[in-house]
């Protein structure tokens, strides 16, 4: 077992300093499309929930559905939580070339947007957390009253990525993996996943009910559903987790633990802790707080698919603890 702490911190989320030279925004190069592809996924995923809804409603939800979409939630959460943040952004471990390519697919597959540009946007948040430049805090330039406080959160949750002509330029920001031929195939492939992501619930669907209608309703709950969940989910994390819940280290800016959302983000949700150590590779610091995504990398570790875990000492936690937090 590895001890390689981080106490600073901010070590693997700052860019490397030969990189600053490098703009920090790069402009997004065809606007107008990504704006509509931004409100289709956005807005598709919410119509397919109140379609799916009323379906269920009139009793057509069959266990095969939930159970393709637990499976896809499943896989690209993890995908997201365990390859896209704590893998690529923070190199919270190291695993091998298969499982590197098979966590940076499994996270496209979430439709959160290309590998380069989401490990770039949040290595840029980590950088500026809630200050002027971070990309999505409820907090910086934010409006007085409870007014200003709606419009921070729903900035924080959707509204960035409809407002910005461009983005945290990846040349600074995630030069690593840039270096990565796969990881620049698979981030440049972005829209191949997308279509997998619905092609593997349909499928799974055709396989589980043995008729079409299955693949179809797979395709409901397993695509569109699954994605507007985990979407809001990952969301979350960005708007509710940098303003309501619990601090228990100090760490500068607004982030905060909030435990009923931390099973549905495999441990996302002990953000305060994530800020406060970025690069551990466990979010869930607490003996209370459980954090599915360091259980995953834990299991590969033991089955010698991850290595060089990033730990945090107890002395550097005790160090940054907040008097008489938990
Ligand atoms: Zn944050
Ligand atoms: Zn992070």
């Amino acid at each position: 077992m590895t001890y390689v702490s981080d106490g600073r911190g901010t070590d693997a989320s700052r860019p490397a300093a030969a990189a600053d030279s490098h703009a920090e925004m790069v402009a997004i190069e065809h606007e107008a499309a990504e704006r509509v592809a931004n409100v289709l996924v956005v807005a598709l995923p919410l119509a397919a929930v109140v379609v799916a809804g009323w379906l269920a409603w009139g009793g057509s939800l069959h266990w095969h559905d939930l159970l393709v979409l637990g499976i896809t939630y499943l896989f690209t959460g993890m995908g997201i939580t365990v390859g896209f943040h704590r893998l690529f952004t923070h190199r919270s471990f190291e695993t091998t070339r298969a499982l590197r390519v098979a966590f940076a697919v499994l996270g496209s597959m979430a439709v959160e947007g290309p590998l380069l540009e989401w490990v770039s946007t949040h290595r840029k948040h980590h950088r500026y957390s809630d200050r002027s430049g971070d990309p999505h805090s409820p907090h910086a330039e934010r409006a007085p009253g409870w007014r200003g406080a709606l419009r921070g959160l729903a900035h924080a949750h959707v509204g960035w990525m409809f407002r910005g002509q461009d983005v945290a330029n990846p040349r600074r920001y995630a030069k690593d993996l840039l270096a990565d031929r796969d990881l620049r195939f698979i981030s440049r492939a972005f829209p191949l996943w997308v279509l997998a992501s619905l092609a593997l619930p349909f499928g799974l669907g055709v396989a589980l009910a043995g008729s079409l209608l299955g693949g179809l309703t797979g395709l409901l709950w397993g695509g569109a559903v699954r994605i507007f969940l985990l979407h809001h989910a990952t969301f979350s994390i960005n708007s509710l987790c940098h303003f309501f819940g619990r601090r228990s280290f100090t760490t500068g800016d607004e982030s905060r633990n909030l435990a009923w959302l931390a099973p549905i983000t495999f441990g996302e949700a002990w953000h305060n802790n994530h800020h406060a150590f970025p690069t551990s590779a466990r979010h869930g610091l607490g003996r209370l707080q459980p954090d599915p995504g360091a259980w995953l990398i834990g299991g590969l570790e033991r089955c010698r698919l991850a290595w060089s875990v990033v730990r945090v000492r107890p002395e550097h936690q005790r160090a940054k603890r907040i008097a008489g937090a938990a």
